[in-house]
């Protein structure tokens, strides 16, 4: 089992006209991995292009398709961040937001939510119930990226 420690280290790259990122969590033995995210979805089409997305970045990405098995997951796998759907089955993301930021054990994993929506009411409803950050689909996937990235590295300073 890979303990983790509360910071990351953290690498620019630049190539080209562009700056990439690679955040990578140091570990005991001196090893490096990449933060795990776990992404809750339950589109097969969505889930299936995000993750293979994340993962050509370098993430470690686990997957859940409804809000019960992803509410488990974030207790089970411990992961790094979270993308969250909000249109869920069993249980919406919304309520799982919020099991999870009413818990000490999980309350301190970044929640990025997805909404398909663009309402503002959303936006608002996403921060009143715990989320981190928030984002509309379709997904952009560089500006995901780049919230996904500061909350790992605010998680780093904190
Ligand atoms: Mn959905």
């Amino acid at each position: 089992m890979i303990v983790r420690r509360p910071h990351l280290s953290n690498n620019f790259m630049v190539k080209g006209n562009s700056i990439h990122w690679t955040i990578e969590f140091a570990v005991p033995g001196g090893g490096l991995i990449m933060p795990k995210i776990l992404l809750i979805e339950d589109n097969e089409m969505n889930m299936d292009m995000l993750s293979r997305r994340l993962e050509r970045k370098g993430y470690c990405v686990v997957t859940a398709h409804d809000g019960e098995e992803g509410h488990l997951m974030a207790h089970s796998e411990s992961p790094d961040i979270i993308l969250m759907d909000i249109s869920l089955p069993v249980m919406d993301g919304w309520e799982v937001t919020r099991l999870l930021k009413a818990n000490e054990a999980t309350r301190h994993i970044p929640i990025i939510a997805l909404t398909a929506h663009a309402l503002v009411t959303d936006r608002a409803k996403a921060f009143e119930v715990g989320c981190d950050d928030y984002d509309t689909k379709p997904v952009e996937f560089g500006r995901l990226s780049e919230k996904i990235e500061n909350l790992l590295l605010v998680r780093k300073s904190s």
